[in-house]
């Protein structure tokens, strides 16, 4: 009897395979099925190789018949809760992605390659029932351990390193052990301690900044929006909001953009927090570190996680609030693998938690917005900026037919002048990387272009060198035009290099400090990079995308947006919504202290009405703006949108495998008014690393339209045996690229 009950345990698995499915496996030979608790890691064999597998589920029946047996059980204990398991299986359903690499995109690396989680587990030290019940002033003739039971006493336990650097001894630790006060047990470790400088209390909130925190409950799930000036105090919130949740026991998580994680950001969190332990899980650190980070998260020792996109899928029992910061940010979005949006799971996170959800920026994102305006998320707003900084003022300066010096206008280099003359800081925002976006013969005409993509190659002079930023091809630059020899070579349009040449020479008295991935390419080095300008003495900031976020500058009263126009004439719906984000987010960085600011903005259709629109009323208006024509032509968020992507070194193939798809989705559901198909059409960026790329758009006015058709072509497409075609579904996409 009992042999026929154990051969009638199954193992559902989730494999790291492309493929849309869990498999099933017989338990581990010898191994006491009882052991198996959904959420553990085995290895399975998988088609000659041996993977890292997750258990999803335990049942009694296969539709297979002749199944293997896993090999070896990893984990004594689960890693994911049974909500999380749903959570993933979830995302793999709503993304239309292959289940095992949801549930292998939500393992840290060292965990995916199968390493054991007791690895980094650590020997804890606590009070025993009787050491609790000890007075302080207890030992006092045995000084040192009454250090340490003191220590206990107020602090909590104790990991053994720490111990170690305090200068706790193990014979100080042995004599406690003996009196029977204290006893050691293994558990998760702790992230190393974060930097902090001084603590810092708490600042009395503003009139704003507490109406949006009582409008936050944290006893159940709820969404809000807190559509936030620059500089109002959002953070601020976020910080007094945690700390609510930690009162209650609970853990707090942070998402930030991938470039908001910075050490000014995470010292900000661990100055007011200098107690708590916080994980921090980014991309910057090592496998192990990151594997630690998580495993504390999970295991509820961290008190506060913080990190970018991917940390959404970190499982947190005590989990007591989800904060997104800087929501609109397109790092939220995953671009491959697994496209999902951090942004849109915080939500679904929340809600399976029973937990409220913030989500908060300056400049929501139009989907964001949608759900604020129509109802479904609780809109929060703070107009005021914090302290007593004033909102900056906001010129264009039109830049057709005026003598223009390296893509500047005399007035501008003068209102440079003079800023720095009064001992301020200017911010020259430009937004594209290098010496000069490309690289052109004046006498034939011949453009550098990217041997590998569709797009030109960039001059980067410094490193005498023409580099695709698309695809990361490399090569030296020419004195010589490769077509027709003439020697009249030369760069066209601005780039951050070529201006910094120009402000240099310009304003020699004063540092020039250029930010961009070129110069920083590690948070660190933006954080050392910067520290001149944080010490407030007049100097010249210049850089792209990375400048506009995050970083508080008080003396910052100037800042130049050097070209605004590239975003409003894209191929992209999306475009003028991104420009609009990152101008209000770079104009944010002017005046953010006592100092009022100005921002002044080159563009050579001064008259463009979404310009104006943006100049004069500001984002939020012109957000709504660009949502009533989203509206009218029925795309996001107005209406669903999901691409269907192919690429392929030979372009038909790929054109030809979405045109069959498009004839197979038609077949199920014809084209009407509520769907409606577009393409194949190359992507806008048509050849990157190689491959050609198109996609296929489909829109239909909800979900529910679009899934059911989706899951179908999934598995109409794995059924296509080209191994040199990849293909992919890309839900709620937010690049036409
Ligand atoms: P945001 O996240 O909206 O850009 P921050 O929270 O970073 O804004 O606040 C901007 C600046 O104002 C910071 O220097 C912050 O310390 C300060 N600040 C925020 N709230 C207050 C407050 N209630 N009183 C005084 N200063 C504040
Ligand atoms: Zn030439
Ligand atoms: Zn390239």
């Amino acid at each position: 009897m009992e042999q026929a009950v154990q051969q009638n345990v199954i193992l559902r698995l989730a494999v790291p395979v492309p493929l849309r499915r869990l498999f099933d496996y017989l338990p581990p030979e010898g191994l006491d099925p009882q052991t198996l608790i959904p959420g553990q890691r085995l290895w399975v064999p998988f088609a000659g190789r041996k993977l890292v597998a997750v258990l999803v589920d335990v049942v009694q029946k296969s539709s297979f018949a002749h199944l293997k047996p896993a090999l070896e059980l990893i984990d004594q204990t689960a890693l994911f809760s049974r909500v999380s398991l749903g959570f993933l299986s979830w995302i793999a359903d709503y993304y239309q992605a292959p289940i095992g690499e949801v549930y292998a995109a939500a393992l840290p690396a060292a965990l995916r390659k199968g390493k054991p989680a007791d690895h980094w587990a650590e020997q804890w030290l606590q009070l025993t029932t009787e050491g609790k019940g000890l007075p302080e002033s207890a030992l006092a003739r045995a000084p040192k351990q009454q250090a340490l039971l003191q220590l206990l006493l107020s602090e909590g336990k104790q990991s053994r390193t720490h111990l170690k650097a305090l200068g706790h001894t193990s014979t100080i630790v042995r004599a406690l052990q003996e009196r029977g006060l204290v006893n050691w047990s293994s558990g998760p470790t702790v992230p190393p301690p974060l930097p902090v400088a001084e603590p810092v209390p708490a600042p009395q909130l503003s009139e704003e900044q507490q109406k949006v925190l009582d409008s936050v409950d944290c006893g159940h799930y709820s969404a809000s929006l807190l559509e936030g000036t620059t500089g109002s105090g959002k953070t601020e919130v976020y910080l007094q909001l945690m700390e609510r949740v930690l009162a209650e026991g609970r853990q707090a998580l942070l998402l930030v953009p991938e470039i908001g994680l910075t050490p000014q950001t995470l010292r900000r969190i661990a100055s007011r927090f200098p107690k708590r332990s916080i994980a921090a899980l980014h991309s910057g650190l090592a496998e192990g570190e990151r594997a630690q980070s998580w495993l504390a998260a999970v295991a509820g020792q961290a008190d506060i996680v913080i990190g970018t996109r991917s940390v959404i899928m970190t499982p947190m029992p005590r989990l007591g609030i989800v904060i997104v910061d800087e929501e609109h940010d397109a790092s939220f979005k995953q671009q491959d693998g697994v496209r999902y949006s951090a942004r849109d799971l915080a939500v679904v996170v929340a809600r399976n938690a029973n937990v409220p959800v913030l989500l908060g920026s300056a400049t929501p994102s139009l989907e964001t917005l949608h759900n604020a305006l129509n109802g479904r998320y609780q809109h929060l707003r703070m107009r005021q900026r914090a302290g007593d900084a004033r909102p900056p003022q906001i010129h264009v300066v039109p830049t057709l037919r005026e003598p223009l010096e390296e893509g500047f206008s005399p007035q501008v280099l003068r209102h440079i002048g003079e800023t720095l003359a009064r001992g301020e800081q200017v911010l020259v925002f430009i937004n594209r990387r290098g010496f000069a976006p490309a690289l052109t013969c004046d006498d034939c005409g011949w453009l550098a272009d990217c041997p590998h993509c569709s797009s030109k190659l960039t001059m980067h002079r410094r490193l005498r060198q023409l580099r695709c930023h698309h695809c990361d091809y490399r090569c030296s630059l020419v004195d010589s035009c490769p077509q027709c020899h003439s020697r009249s070579i030369s760069a066209l349009g601005g780039g951050t290099e070529r201006s910094e040449e120009l402000l240099a020479r310009r304003f020699a008295e004063y540092p020039v400090i250029r930010v961009d991935r070129d110069t920083t390419t590690s948070k660190l080095a933006l954080d050392r990079l910067l520290a001149p300008a944080r010490d407030g003495e007049p100097c010249l900031l210049l850089g792209t995308q990375m400048l506009a976020k995050g970083h508080h500058l008080p003396r910052v009263t100037l800042v130049v947006v050097q070209d605004a126009d590239g975003g409003l004439f894209s191929a992209d719906f999306r475009a003028p919504e991104r420009t609009g984000q990152l101008l209000e987010q770079v104009a944010g960085r002017a005046g953010r202290g006592s100092l009022s600011g100005r921002v002044l903005v080159q563009s050579r259709f001064p008259e463009h009405p979404l310009l104006q629109m943006l100049l004069e009323k500001g984002y939020g208006s012109f957000a709504r703006q660009l949502l009533r024509d989203r509206a009218v032509a029925q795309l996001p968020p107005t209406n669903a949108m999901a691409l269907v992507r192919a690429e392929c070194e030979e372009p038909s193939w790929a054109e030809e495998f979405l045109h069959n798809a498009r004839m197979f989705m038609q077949s199920l559901a014809p084209p009407s008014p509520q769907l409606q198909y577009l393409g194949p059409v190359p992507a806008l960026l048509e050849r990157k690393s190689g491959r050609f790329r198109f996609y296929i758009q489909v829109t239909a006015q909800n979900r529910a339209q679009l899934q059911p058709l989706l899951a179908r072509l999934c598995v109409w497409a794995e059924g296509n045996k080209n191994r040199r075609l990849r293909w992919a579904i890309d839900m709620d996409a937010q690049e036409l690229s």
